[in-house]
């Protein structure tokens, strides 16, 4: 602003007190063991989140060349086990946790030689790599060794580099527009050069940094048919056209397309390619997700802590006594705020939405051919479930039951 404000740092001196410090203690001895006995966490420790790249393209639910297609040839060379031999060198973990899912890596030859960075992680082995074609982990691990070091999130560069190239393509593009550059899936120097670009904001780069909404709509004639975002938020690194819960997600979470506000696929991994039983699935990972944001927990926390023991944790610490079916109804409210702060924001139904090629372009290949996103049939289903009525509005009694009728006046 004005005052050139760049950040407020604030340190305390104080102690923290945890009311009962006993039943802290082995509450966290208890987890400690949970967490080592969850069958999935030693995949987790050993591999990070790129643990989760082979089971989602098992599903054709990576996203594939701007999310074109469900099958990517070149998966082999980006798998966890790929990674870890190739370039991780270390396993590290936030302070004082038990499940070390950071992975240190370090390009030991090839262009990017002495590339150090934390990762990459599934998000960004999905954007960077199948979503731009690129099937080398080295030129993956440098694209986010990159956007780190300008600050800059990997699933929005590749989402947009990604829709560049079939833009370029398509024709919507051409070299005057792309600095002389032929873009194509799979170029890795192009695709390096444009993150560069993108944070400098150099030439196409400065379109795209705008993000892929914006630089949809400025190219317009259809082109925005096929950019990959919901509320100007780019897509995660899940197809929505194999794991349909995550299109519903991606169509109603509050801030858009974000895949870390209750992802629902590995709830929805029997039957990922029906609409039926999704709005009911995602009311709960959302609703679970909103708790753990809430209490600050890790998003991992799942490996070993059930529902009941955040609460026992939360009661340790503070003292406070919640009832499940009381943070449930605290969560539903965080939720029905959010969409009333949407709603005077205006956005409503309307922005509860997903792309063209989401909805009506069928995957032509993989696990999921022949499919689309029915949000249609999922979206009443999920207004209902959260008491708001069919243009996603919350009702009277809803207001009235969390205890948030002093904000009726939004609804006007
Ligand atoms: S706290 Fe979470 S992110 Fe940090 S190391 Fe543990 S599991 Fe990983």
């Amino acid at each position: 602003g004005s005052k050139n404000l760049k950040a407020i740092a604030v340190r305390g001196t104080g102690n923290v007190e945890v009311a009962d410090l006993n039943q802290f203690k082995k509450l966290l001895a208890e987890a400690y063991e949970a967490i080592k006995k969850d069958p999935a966490s030693a995949s987790r420790i050993k591999y990070g989140t790129a643990s989760s790249v082979a089971p989602a393209h098992a599903l054709g639910a990576m996203p594939v060349k701007n999310y074109s297609r469900g099958v990517f040839d070149g998966t082999e060379g980006l798998i966890a086990e790929t990674m870890r031999k190739k370039i991780v060198f270390h396993d590290e973990s936030c302070f004082g946790c038990a499940l070390p899912c950071g992975k240190l890596s370090l390009i030991k030859e090839g262009p990017y030689a002495g590339t150090v960075l934390q990762g990459p992680q599934y998000e960004s082995i999905g954007l960077l790599g199948t979503n731009c074609g690129i099937s080398s982990i080295e030129a993956v691990a440098r694209g986010n060794y990159l956007c780190n070091e300008f600050g800059m999130d990997t699933i929005s560069t590749g989402n947009v580099i990604a829709y560049a190239i079939e833009a370029y393509q398509k024709g919507y593009l051409t070299k005057y527009d792309t600095d002389g550059m032929d873009l194509r899936f799979g170029d890795a120097d192009n695709i390096l050069s444009l993150i560069e670009r993108i944070a400098k904001r150099e030439g196409l780069g400065q379109k795209l940094s705008e993000g892929v909404k914006v630089f949809s709509e400025e190219l317009g004639r259809g082109a925005e048919k096929f950019a990959m975002h919901s509320k100007g938020q780019e897509f995660a690194s899940f197809e929505p056209r194999s794991v349909v819960g995550m299109g519903l997600l991606y169509a109603t979470a509050t801030t858009g397309a974000n895949h870390s506000l209750g992802p629902t696929f590995r709830e929805e991994m029997k039957s990922p390619l029906t609409g039926q039983g999704k709005a009911k699935i995602l009311i709960g990972t959302q609703n679970s997700y909103c708790l753990q944001d809430s209490l600050i927990y890790c998003s991992f926390s799942r490996y070993g802590l059930s529902p009941i023991s955040r609460l026992q944790f939360l009661s340790a610490v503070t003292g406070w006594e919640y009832s499940q079916e009381e943070v449930e109804r605290q969560v539903h409210r965080i939720y029905t705020a959010e969409r009333l702060f949407n709603l005077r924001e205006g956005f409503g139904k309307k922005e509860d939405g997903l792309p063209w090629r989401s909805l009506a372009e069928p995957m032509p290949d993989g696990p999921s051919k022949g499919n689309v996103v029915p949000l249609e049939a999922m979206l009443p289903e999920y207004y209902s479930l959260r008491g708001w009525d069919p243009s996603g509005t919350p009702k009277k009694e809803t207001m009235e039951k969390l205890g948030l009728t002093e904000f009726m006046g939004l609804l006007k």
